[in-house]
């Protein structure tokens, strides 16, 4: 554990905790001209009951950075990428799975899977896989490759059902959901579409970055008062519920 919180807290001021309010989508909290929810969620299918982004992750900064080079097999950035985003996943997940959890209206969830990589050949290997599965101490156990990328022709950032199938039938089994990068939710939403086909009760997603483009109308000036605020001990759903608690 003292790997695990040497690289989260040497991570931490890279990061951004997202926060819900006026002008941020209820559901992916992408960042809005004021409206309540996004366009891309607007005009998607909602299939998960619960989201919930560790951090920002804005493009061309060092999260996006890092969840990039993770997945570059030649990059000699890969083990530390690698383990740092491990161990953000390990130190968040320990304090907020029951976050999404309830949320998601779970006690807790009885497995864990990874939305399968963006190219089919690479699957088997993708890196937040083995990460999930093998690394992360409060996933590793409960961690099942319950997802397949189906041969279907999809659109990339759209949702289609079609996109992935489960590998068996899960009988009201709720399910962590998990994937490095959230951009359109395209591909968590097909994801969990599949999930509750084959029968999954409740499917709660957790991505490392919810993606944000700092050059889209005022998202700069919008990030810059959540910069180094970031802390283990809040997320986006539990934040500020203590000073309403302390208030109250
Ligand atoms: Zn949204
Ligand atoms: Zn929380």
């Amino acid at each position: 554990m003292t790997g695990v919180r040497r690289l989260s807290d040497a991570a931490a001021p890279h990061l951004i905790v997202p926060q819900l309010g006026p002008g941020v989508c209820g559901d992916c909290f992408n960042l809005t001209r004021g409206y309540g929810r996004c366009f891309a969620c607007t005009r998607g299918q909602q299939r998960l009951a619960a989201f919930l982004p560790v951090s920002y992750s804005i493009a061309g900064g060092p999260l996006h950075r890092a969840l990039a080079a993770s997945k570059r097999d030649a990059d000699p950035f890969v083990p530390v990428a690698t383990a740092t985003i491990a161990a953000i996943l390990w130190r968040f997940l320990e304090r907020h799975e029951q976050c999404v959890a309830a949320m998601a209206g779970v006690d807790r969830f009885d497995l864990v899977t990874t939305v399968p990589s963006g190219e089919r050949s690479r699957d088997a290997r993708h890196p937040l896989r083995r990460i999930v599965g093998q690394l992360v101490g409060p996933t590793r156990e409960r961690h099942a490759p319950l997802l397949a990328r189906t041969e279907a022709e999809v659109q990339q950032r759209q949702f289609d059902a079609r996109r992935f199938a489960a590998t068996g039938q899960l009988s009201g089994a709720a399910v962590l959901l998990i994937d490095d990068t959230w951009t359109s939710g395209a591909s968590a939403q097909s994801a969990a579409a599949a999930l509750v086909a084959a029968g999954a009760r409740r499917v709660g997603c957790v991505v490392i970055g919810r993606h944000l483009n700092p050059a889209w109308d005022r998202n700069e000036a919008r990030l810059q008062p959540l910069r180094g605020r970031f802390g283990y001990d809040q997320c986006a759903l539990c934040a500020g519920r203590g000073e309403a608690a302390r208030a109250a």
